[in-house]
């Protein structure tokens, strides 16, 4: 496995499965050697530019600000629903149709965020709203037709209320799933890079990565959360690029030292907890773990 690794030096983050790490030794120390292959390139898979991302994205919102205003029109009656469609059902096509350009559009904004982080030397505000522009424009893509709706007493109250729940949704659901919850600086994916040159492990739906991993799960060789799980593999480059741009806390709470990394550089998930080896952290659902914090 490992020289197949070494010879696709930038393929894409793959999937660790149980029955490739099977064939590996079983002594675990053995295994840990095997499973870090140092040779990975750490380079970025997209060259770095971002440029097309960004556009993609604001092209995007304009998409999801004309159906907005589509929606306003129809409300103030500047023209009626085209095809004979009912008020109820073009208001909500238009909030479906803002909804999803608002989604694709954020996403594309945080990937070039995640490949390009903003530089923390800009200031702290204008870090927050760039990585934030997503909840911002997901507000701005919502909020005048929710308040002209509440403010509008020409539709018939059905019509009214149905819309106005379905902006609202769509404005929750849009905002949630366009924040980024932990933004990296360029300054952190640097640190990161220079000093996590081992492999690191994500899930499918986490938001952080995980320093380590094995199939066995003993608690000197995998993080707590990642037992009995098949994560993807990658170099750090990969993993923050695909999203999960802060070490998890329990891994860095535990094997930082050990692997000689400097927490304060980086994007550490729950900092303050990290930074405090002794502290219990939750394990998630694992209740079998928690004695691991007992006996430090
Ligand atoms: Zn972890």
């Amino acid at each position: 496995m490992a020289e197949n690794k070494t010879t696709k030096a930038e393929a894409a983050p793959k999937k660790v499965t149980q029955s490739a790490k099977k064939a590996e030794p079983a002594v675990k120390k053995a295994a840990q050697t095997i499973k870090k292959p140092q040779t990975i390139a750490v380079t970025s898979p997209t060259g770095g530019s971002t440029v097309g991302l960004r556009i993609g994205a604001v092209a995007l919102w304009l998409l999801a600000l004309i159906c907005e205003a589509f929606a306003v029109m129809a409300l103030l009656e500047y023209f009626f629903p085209p095809f004979g469609m009912s008020p109820m059902a073009f208001l909500i096509g238009m909030i479906v149709l803002d909804l999803a350009f608002t989604i694709l559009a954020a996403q594309l904004w945080k990937k070039a965020n995640h490949i390009k982080p903003m530089s923390e030397k800009r200031g702290k505000l204008l870090f927050y709203l760039w990585n934030e522009l997503g909840v911002i424009m997901a507000c701005i893509c919502f909020l005048p037709l929710i308040v002209l709706l509440l403010k509008n007493d020409k539709l018939d109250k059905k019509t009214k209320a149905i819309a106005t729940v379905c902006a609202m949704i769509a404005l929750l659901i849009s905002g949630t799933v366009s924040a980024d919850w932990n933004p990296i600086t360029a300054e952190q994916k640097e640190e990161a890079e220079a000093q996590i040159t081992t492999n690191v492990y994500w899930t499918q739906f986490g938001h952080k990565y995980h320093l380590k991993w094995s199939a066995d799960g003993d608690e000197e060789s995998c993080c707590t959360y990642l037992r009995g799980k098949e994560p993807y593999e990658g170099t750090v480059t990969q993993a923050i690029e695909a999203g999960r741009t802060s070490i998890c806390a329990y891994c860095a709470a535990h094997y930082a030292a050990e692997m000689g990394l400097e927490l304060e550089d980086l994007n550490v998930e729950d900092r303050d907890t990290a930074e405090q080896p002794g502290l219990n952290i939750k394990p998630g659902t694992q209740n079998d773990t928690q004695s691991n914090t007992e006996d430090e």
